[in-house]
């Protein structure tokens, strides 16, 4: 794992969530149970062609998305991190800030 992978690890851990590799469509992919069935995993990614956020269940109002995304809007962005994570903490924030509580 590089840098940035570690550094995004130690976020999914903060906020409570696993992390599973990127693949080709999807990056910085965290896993949550659902809130409402604890047997169910989301996964919420950022698309890798436009940097939109997403729900693996397709929900345009999914409840974990909404979480996640707001745990990271949480989160300081550091000046120790990766160019690549503060992006990605950005990115968290300004969709968490368009979507509806
Ligand atoms: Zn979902």
């Amino acid at each position: 794992m590089n840098e940035d992978g570690a550094q995004v690890a130690r976020i999914a851990t903060q906020i409570g969530s696993g992390l599973i590799p990127d693949n080709n469509e999807w990056i910085h992919r965290f896993t949550t149970r659902s809130t409402a069935s604890p047997r169910e995993i989301h996964t919420v990614a950022q698309r890798r062609t436009d940097g939109a956020w997403a729900c693996s269940c397709r929900a345009p109002h999914c409840r974990n998305l909404t979480d996640t995304l707001r745990r990271l809007a949480r989160l300081p962005i550091g000046q120790t991190l990766r160019p690549a994570v503060r992006a990605m903490l950005a990115s968290a924030r300004t969709a968490h800030d368009g979507s509806p509580e």
